[in-house]
C-alpha cells in the first residue's frame, strides 16, 4: 500500500484561492514565491497543525466524492481522480519535510508524534477502504476498455496490487488473522531494535593501563579519554561498540587480546542468552512473515517482497549473489593469505582470526599505498566538488546551475540553485552541507515537490533538496571533503538528477533495487582523471591534483574488496535464505546461520557484515532486500560501461538514452524494460566484477 500512500501525500500543487482573512495561514493561500517554493519565511509553527487537520478532512471529502460517484468506474473518474486528492495536505508536507529532517526542534518533534496516529488512521481510511477498492478493482478488470497509455497501465496495476497486498481481498476471518500477524510482528520488531540498542550500549571496554593503547592514533585516545571522563572514570579510556569507537580500535590497537575482547562483544550482540536475547524474536518474526505471505497467496516472504522489485523472484537474486560470491571468495582468501604472510614475517606465531583482519589490512594498506585523507583533502573543497558535479551534469545533460539568493530558505545555511537547460527553467536544487543540532545525521536527497502534470495538464517543475553532514569551514579553511564525502556528494546529486530530469504524467515510487542506479552511477565520474582535472584544485594554490595522487586514489579504492564483498554477500545471502522459507517452521537461529554460511563456504576469518541477532536491516525495510545495494551496483557499473565503451565518458548519445529511458521515466515503467531500452540487453555482472577488481587477477 506504500505506493498509494505516497501518491496520496504527493498530490499536485494547485492554486488554493482564499480571502485575506484565511490568508493568515500561508497554507491556505497561493504561494507567490519564485517557483512556488514554500514561503518558509512566512510559515510559523502554529500554522502546521490546523492545516494538517483541514488537509486530511479535505482529502477524505475528495475521496468520498470519488466513491459516491454514481457513474461507472473509469480510469479518469477513479485512478486519475485519486492522484489529485489531498493537495492541501501535500502542501503542508512540502514545508514540513525539510524542517523535520534538517531544521527540527522539540515542538516540531512533538507535533509529529501527535500527528502520527492521526496520519496512520487517515491512510488506513483510504487504503483499506472497501468501497474505493471496489471501484479500483472494476477499473482493473475492465482495463482493456480504457485505452490507457503505458504509464496509466502501470499506475493502475500498482494501485490495484497495493490494495491486494494490504489484504483487502481476504475473508473477514483472514483479515483478522492478518491484523493479528501485523501487530505481533510490529511488537517483535520494536523489541528487536530495543534489545540491540541495549546490547550495543551494554558493552564497554575500559582501559586503565596506557600501554594497552599502543598503536592507537592520538585523536582516538583523546576521544576514549573524554568518553571515560563523561562516565566519571577520569584518567581511563573507554571504548564502545559504536562504529566511531569500535572501528579505530579494531584497526589500530596492537593489543591482540583486547581486539578479540571487543570483537566478541560486537559479534555476540543479541546472542548472550540474557533478557536482551534476539534469537527467539527473530525466529518468531521469520515464522510470522511466512504465515503472512501464505495468507496473501505467496510462496514465501521473499516472493511477496520481490514482486514489487526489479529482480521479481528469489531465484534470480540467489543466482546473482552466488555468481559474485564465486568471484569474490578467492580474492578474500588471497587477502587472508597476504595477512598471514605478514603475521609470519613479523614472527607472530598464530593463525589469522576475524579480530585481526582490520588491523593487518591497515598495515598492508599503509605499506602499499600510504594514502591519507590529509593528503587529498586540500584538493576537495566542498565548493570545488560541487563545481565538479555541476560540470558533469552539464557535459552529460546540458544542465546549467546558477545560485539564487531570492528564494525562501528553511535554514540560512542552505544554498539554492536554479537549474536551466537551453535557457529554460528545469527546477530548483537546494544543498545543505554542514551538520547542526537541528539536523539528523547522514546524507539524503528528497523531492520536496516532485515533477508531474497538474490537474489541467500543466508541467509542474521539481523542487529538490540535498542534505549532507560534511565538515564545516573553520577560520580561513573552507570545508574540505574526504574522498568518501566527495563520492557521497556525487551520489546524492545523482538522486537529485533523477528528480530534476523526471518527465512523467503522474508521480510514482521507484523500486528499492533500482533507485540507487541513478545515484551510484554518478560516483563513477567523481574520480575519473578527466573530471578530477577540472575540479580537484588545491584550495590555497589553485594547483590541479597531481597524477600520482590520482593513481593512488584509484588503486586504494579497490583494496580489500574481497573482504568487503564477501562480508556483505554473506549477510545478503543470509537474509535471502531466511526469507525464502516456504513453511512457517520453528528455526534455531544459530544453527540456521551456521548451516547457511557453511553451505556458501564462508571462511572462518570473516563473519557476515551483520550476524542474525543484530541484523537490523532485515527487521526494518530491507527484509529480502539487503541485496539491493549490489544489485544496483551491477546496473550502475554496466551503465557506466556503456559510456566507457564509446571511448568518451560524456558520450552524448549514451547520456541522452540514459536520460530518456531511465531518469525521465522515474517509476512509470517496469524497471527491466527501462533497462533494456537503455542498454539493448539484460544487465550483466562483468562490469561490477571489473569495478571491484575481480577480473584479470
Ligand atoms: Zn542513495
Amino acid at each position: 500500500m506504500k505506493k498509494l500512500l505516497i501518491m496520496l501525500l504527493i498530490a499536485s500543487i494547485g492554486a488554493v484561492s482564499c480571502n485575506k482573512e484565511t490568508c493568515e495561514n500561508p497554507f491556505y493561500c497561493d504561494w507567490d514565491t519564485p517557483f512556488e517554493v514554500p514561503p518558509f519565511d512566512l510559515i510559523k509553527f502554529e500554522h502546521f497543525k490546523p492545516a494538517y487537520l483541514k488537509g486530511m478532512e479535505e482529502q477524505m471529502a475528495e475521496v468520498n466524492t470519488i466513491i459516491n460517484n454514481t457513474e461507472e468506474p473509469t480510469f479518469d473518474n477513479t485512478i486519475r481522480a485519486m492522484q489529485f486528492t489531498g493537495q492541501l495536505l501535500e502542501k503542508v508536507q512540502r514545508a514540513m519535510g525539510p524542517l523535520s529532517g534538517a531544521n527540527t526542534n522539540d515542538s516540531i518533534q512533538a507535533l509529529q508524534r501527535d500527528m502520527s496516529p492521526l496520519f496512520s488512521k487517515h491512510r488506513d481510511d483510504i487504503s483499506l477502504n472497501e468501497k474505493l477498492f471496489e471501484r479500483v478493482k472494476s477499473v482493473y478488470e475492465n482495463r482493456d476498455k480504457f485505452n490507457l497509455t503505458p504509464e496509466e497501465s502501470k499506475l493502475l496495476e500498482d494501485e490495484y496490487l497495493g490494495f491486494i497486498r494490504s489484504g483487502i481481498g481476504l475473508s473477514p476471518e483472514d483479515k483478522d488473522k492478518l491484523r493479528q500477524l501485523n501487530s505481533e510482528q510490529s511488537l517483535l520488531s520494536l523489541k528487536f531494535g530495543q534489545n540491540l540498542l541495549a546490547e550495543t550500549n551494554g558493552f564497554t571496554l575500559v582501559i586503565d593501563n596506557e600501554q594497552d593503547l599502543s598503536g592507537l592514533p592520538e585523536g582516538v585516545r583523546a576521544q576514549a579519554a573524554a568518553a571515560a571522563k563523561a562516565k566519571d572514570m577520569e584518567g581511563k579510556w573507554l571504548f564502545t561498540l559504536q562504529n566511531p569507537s569500535y572501528i579505530p580500535f579494531m584497526t589500530y590497537a596492537d593489543n591482540r587480546e583486547l581486539r578479540e575482547k571487543i570483537f566478541r562483544g560486537y559479534m555476540m550482540r543479541g546472542n548472550n542468552g540474557n533478557e536482551n536475547d534476539n534469537n527467539q524474536i527473530l525466529a518468531d518474526i521469520i515464522r510470522l512473515r511466512v504465515e503472512k505471505a501464505k495468507l496473501l497467496g505467496y510462496e514465501s516472504h521473499a516472493d511477496y517482497v520481490l514482486e514489487r522489485n526489479m529482480a521479481k523472484e528469489p531465484e534470480t537474486v540467489l543466482n546473482f549473489l552466488a555468481q559474485i560470491w564465486e568471484a569474490a571468495l578467492p580474492v578474500a582468501k588471497a587477502e587472508a593469505a597476504a595477512q598471514q604472510e605478514l603475521i609470519d614475517r613479523e614472527g607472530g606465531k598464530f593463525k589469522l582470526e576475524p579480530w585481526d583482519w582490520f588491523y593487518y589490512t591497515e598495515k598492508i594498506r599503509k605499506e602499499k599505498y600510504d594514502l591519507s585523507d590529509e593528503e587529498t583533502k586540500p584538493y576537495f573543497s566542498a565548493k570545488n566538488v560541487t563545481d565538479g558535479m555541476f560540470y558533469v551534469a552539464n557535459r552529460l545533460y546540458g544542465l546549467e546551475f546558477s545560485e539564487r539568493n531570492d528564494i525562501p530558505l528553511y535554514h540560512p545555511d542552505v544554498k539554492t540553485f536554479e537549474v536551466k537547460r537551453a535557457g529554460k527553467h528545469v527546477g530548483i536544487l537546494m544543498i545543505d552541507y554542514h551538520p547542526r543540532a537541528s539536523k539528523r545525521g547522514g546524507a539524503w536527497c528528497s523531492g520536496i515537490r516532485p515533477q508531474r502534470l497538474d490537474e489541467k495538464g500543466k508541467f509542474v517543475t521539481p523542487l529538490v533538496s540535498m542534505v549532507t553532514n560534511f565538515t564545516p569551514p573553520s577560520g580561513d579553511t573552507p570545508s574540505l571533503l574526504t574522498p568518501d564525502e566527495a563520492s557521497t556528494l556525487f551520489h546524492e546529486f545523482g538522486h537529485a538528477l533523477h528528480n530534476l530530469l523526471s518527465n512523467t504524467e503522474y508521480t510514482s515510487g521507484v523500486s528499492r533495487d533500482f533507485v540507487e542506479l541513478p545515484s551510484q552511477i554518478m560516483e563513477h565520474w567523481v574520480f575519473e582523471p578527466e573530471v578530477l582535472k577540472v575540479y580537484a584544485k588545491h584550495y590555497q594554490t589553485g594547483d590541479v591534483i597531481p597524477d600520482a595522487l590520482i593513481e593512488k586514489i584509484e588503486k586504494a579504492g579497490k583494496f580489500n574488496a574481497g573482504f568487503t564483498t564477501v562480508e556483505y554477500l554473506a549477510a545478503s545471502s543470509l537474509d535471502m535464505e531466511y526469507h525464502s522459507l516456504t513453511e512457517p517452521t520453528e528455526i534455531n537461529i544459530g544453527e540456521f546461520e551456521k548451516n547457511a554460511m557453511d553451505k556458501y563456504g564462508l571462511i572462518k576469518e570473516i563473519i557476515p557484515r551483520y550476524r542474525s541477532t543484530y541484523f537490523n536491516h532485515i527487521i526494518g525495510g530491507y527484509s529480502a532486500g539487503y541485496y539491493s545495494y549490489i544489485w544496483c551496483e551491477q546496473l550502475d557499473a554496466d551503465a557506466f560501461k556503456a559510456f566507457k565503451e564509446t571511448g568518451d565518458i560524456f558520450n552524448s548519445e549514451v547520456a541522452a538514452r540514459f536520460e530518456n529511458e531511465i531518469l525521465a521515466r522515474k517509476g512509470s515503467k517496469d524497471e527491466l524494460e527501462m533497462w533494456i531500452a537503455f542498454r539493448g540487453r539484460e544487465p550483466g555482472i562483468e562490469a561490477l566484477l571489473e569495478n571491484r577488481g575481480f577480473l584479470n587477477k
